[in-house]
């Protein structure tokens, strides 16, 4: 089993980017311009969590860790299916 990627990282980015590589772009672009990596990666709003879709996964397996706001975790598991479970500090 893999390690969880953190997001917004380097290594993380490399992997959303062969699984999803327009979505990689905008949220590079989000996080890039918020000047913070503590961003959601959908919106770009500051209050966000680390949530875990558990029902996808990137490249080479990597387990599908992205930070959200509650609004783009909601929207996401009601629109894409995905099934997303806060993770823990
Ligand atoms: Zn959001």
């Amino acid at each position: 089993m893999n390690a969880l990627l953190k997001p917004h990282t380097k290594k993380w980015f490399a992997a959303f980017a062969k699984w999803n590589p327009w979505q990689a772009a905008l949220t590079f672009n989000i996080v890039k311009s918020a000047r913070s990596a503590a961003v959601c990666s959908y919106c770009g709003v500051k209050r966000v969590r680390d949530y875990l879709v558990v029902n996808t996964r990137l490249e080479n397996e990597w387990s599908a860790l992205f930070r959200l706001c509650e609004d783009c975790a909601l929207s996401r598991q009601k629109n894409f299916g995905e099934k997303t479970v806060p993770l823990t500090a």
